[in-house]
């Protein structure tokens, strides 16, 4: 965490004072704006940035929302009387780390008021990752046979991609199971892969069938995969 020089003389009180004057900040509640995320609310941005401030400042400082649908939001704790915290603004005018947090936050809010709200590119490609495995697991993967099916009527029988996929998903101890599967390795492995966030919580991979060819290619040996990402390997 760096630390300006440039804020040096602002008190911790005049800090939070800032933060509330950015535009980052709903005035009405302290809301954090750019990070409230959940099923029905927020991008994948604001997930990001919602994880991005909660691993970089823990929960100090902050109140969580969490609500129905998976809502989450941060909100700032600039008030002294706050009940939820009686003990966390006790003294901490001189409490060094709070200012240094402080002088994080402030500069972070007002790069987002000039700049596209994202705090860490870093941290959006293991969101838009982590979603993409989980709807891998949750049910992409049950829908593979009908796509092989559709895509391969006559090298992969009817009945058989399906059982063929079980054998690969049990040749593997249930713990592993989902993180050392050929098919999905494959499928995830494809370079061509674009996946998209359409919600906080819900992504598509807009070259999924040419994933599903891919994948399928190599492990079911069916010859040599016509897939742009495997013809430029070979020309
Ligand atoms: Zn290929």
């Amino acid at each position: 965490m760096s630390y300006d020089g440039e804020y040096q003389g602002y008190s911790v009180r005049e800090l939070l004072d800032m933060l509330a004057d950015c535009q980052g900040v709903d005035r009405a509640d302290n809301r954090i704006e750019f990070c409230g995320w959940g099923d029905y609310v927020g991008s994948v941005l604001d997930r990001a940035n919602y994880e991005s401030l909660l691993e970089t400042f823990g929960n100090d400082g902050f109140y969580i929302n969490a609500g129905y649908h998976e809502y989450h939001a941060l909100q700032l704790v600039t008030d002294q009387r706050e009940p939820m915290f009686p003990d966390l603004y006790g003294g901490i005018e001189e409490d060094e780390t709070i200012r240094e947090r402080l002088v994080s936050l402030v500069q972070i809010f007002s790069r987002l008021e000039s700049d596209y709200p994202l705090i860490s590119d870093e941290k959006h490609s293991e969101v838009l990752d982590t979603l993409a495995e989980e709807y891998w697991d949750d049910c992409l993967w049950r829908e593979i046979p009908d796509d092989l099916h559709d895509m391969f009527p006559d090298d992969i029988q009817p009945g058989e991609e399906w059982a063929q996929l079980r054998r690969l998903r049990n040749a593997y101890p249930p713990g592993l199971r989902g993180h050392d599967d050929v098919f999905r390795d494959s499928y995830f492995g494809y370079e061509g892969n674009e996946w998209v966030a359409e919600t906080a919580t819900n992504v598509v991979n807009k070259k999924h069938h040419e994933a599903v060819a891919h994948a399928a290619y190599r492990v079911f040996n069916l010859g040599h995969c016509d897939c742009y990402v495997c013809q430029e390997g070979t020309s």
